[in-house]
């Protein structure tokens, strides 16, 4: 059968791969077999709100009461449909990071955390085979709007017992990427008595400012006003502010895989032990960090949902990606972009350290990464499946979790995986000596073309 969800939901470009008549069928389509209170939002994209309308339709025209709470961060409708049990799924239209001409639609499961699987395929099932089940006209009218943002934050603020904390003396850059952001993050920060200049901070779903991708490049306007002007932190959302990343005060930005390993070491030394759960492409910093305060690293594939997962199965404390998206147990199982913020303002309090100085604290490894194009989507696994063929007997070489990771020595790997969406291979390369992980990225691209050469002759 076809397929319709990816690793990240659905996502498309608005009125050629995703349009109102498609959110409609998919509305119709869950609402089918899903019934009962469905929870509904959206980004801030100016697609949104007739896709929001258009999937709200179908889930009306099931018999679904819809609550509407329109434009929240994609963790706030997580939470709150978690914190309420008489809700029994949620949409959110949503595109993340993408650029202004995508938008999409994640389905969320009645604990709050993305849809499984099974739940996806059920849709596309019934989405395919036109097998809808409409209601009784008496049973199509249950419709209502909530505000869930303040709800949200301080949900936020009591999971990590902020109201406590003396943080009045900070001040911060913050971007919320014209983004739902813009609704929570600048309420969490007065109340908290924090201080904060404000970069993107109204709702524009053309994103006038930048591209809602939080990477460097993209934020070089939060670069210039920590240079110029006295900050303890910047920080920054991407599209649907599940993501949160970080510059310190000298206007360095943080890498990810930095920021994981500053919030696992608060986190273990509070707790003694326990589990962390990140993906096959985080830096060797995070094992060393979590090793040395008496945890463990699982490895999972790369994408949030397998992080989501594997904690919920191995009881694990944090869990997060190096793209700034950081899930803490005790709050909820996605990630959370506020929830990021709070903890590393409580971290700097409560340690009483600068950012840079717990930057500073964290062993640094070089990493490199590089892609390489192939002929088609499928030439990927073919090349991929050479590669692990070469190394079926090798047992430096962990074939089990996304691509293929080859240990050279404790600290050092190669990873080459597939991208999730277009004809490449990503590659990653790690080493302590600089020289050695830029040998170890060429030695990696050599194995790709290698398998090219094997897969096309
Ligand atoms: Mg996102």
């Amino acid at each position: 059968m076809r397929q319709l969800f990816g690793t990240n939901g659905i996502r498309g470009i608005v009125n050629e791969t995703i349009d109102c008549l498609f959110a409609l069928n998919i509305g119709m389509a869950y609402g089918s077999f899903k019934k009962g209170k469905i929870a509904v939002g959206r980004d801030s994209r100016i697609s949104g709100l007739m896709l929001k309308d258009s999937f709200i339709s179908g889930l009306l025209s099931a018999g679904c009461e819809v609550i509407d709470t329109d434009i929240v961060p994609t963790p706030a409708i997580q939470y709150y449909i978690k914190d309420n049990p008489s809700v029994k799924g949620g949409g959110v239209i949503t595109a993340s990071h993408n650029p202004p001409e995508y938008n999409g639609i994640k389905v969320i499961a009645e604990d709050g955390t993305e849809a499984s699987m099974d739940e996806e395929r059920k849709i596309e099932e019934v989405y395919f085979e036109k097998k809808f089940n409409k209601a009784n006209w008496r049973d199509t009218g249950a419709y209502s709007t909530l505000n869930i943002i303040d709800h949200y934050v301080e949900g936020v603020k009591n999971v990590l017992d902020l109201d406590s904390i003396k943080c009045k003396d900070l001040k911060i850059v913050l971007d919320a990427a014209n983004g739902p952001g813009s609704l929570s993050s600048p309420i969490f920060l007065k109340d908290l008595g924090i201080r904060y200049v404000g970069i993107n901070t109204n709702i524009d779903g053309t994103f006038p400012g930048r591209n809602p991708e939080p990477t460097e490049e993209n934020l070089e306007m939060m670069q210039k006003f920590i240079k110029n002007g006295r900050f303890d932190l910047g920080v920054a959302h991407d599209g649907d502010a599940d993501r949160s990343v970080f510059f310190d005060e000298k206007g360095r930005f943080i890498d990810g895989d930095i920021i994981l390993s500053i919030v696992a070491k608060y986190i273990l030394e509070e707790r003694g032990e326990g589990t962390v759960v990140t993906t096959v492409a985080t830096s060797s910093s995070l094992k060393d960090v979590v090793e040395e305060y008496g945890g463990r690293v699982i490895e999972t594939p790369v994408g949030s949902i397998y992080v989501a997962r594997t904690m919920m199965e191995t009881g694990a404390i944090f869990g997060g990606e190096g793209n700034g998206g950081l899930i803490f147990a005790e709050h909820q199982y996605c990630r959370d972009g506020l929830a990021a913020l709070g903890k590393i303002i409580k971290i700097m309090v409560n340690e009483n350290k600068s950012l840079s100085e717990l930057v500073d604290e964290i062993p640094r490894y070089h990493i490199f990464k590089d892609k390489m194009a192939v002929k088609s989507i499928d030439d990927r696994k073919d090349i991929i499946e050479m590669i692990k063929k070469t190394y079926s007997s090798d047992e430096r070489a962990q074939t089990e979790n996304d691509g293929i990771k080859i240990y050279y020595g404790e600290k050092d790997w190669i990873l080459i995986r597939e991208s999730g969406t277009e004809p490449i291979l990503r590659i990653y390369a790690e080493a302590k000596n600089e020289k050695r992980a830029k040998d170890l990225l060429d030695y990696g691209k050599k194995l790709i073309k290698n398998g090219i050469k094997n897969n096309y002759v």
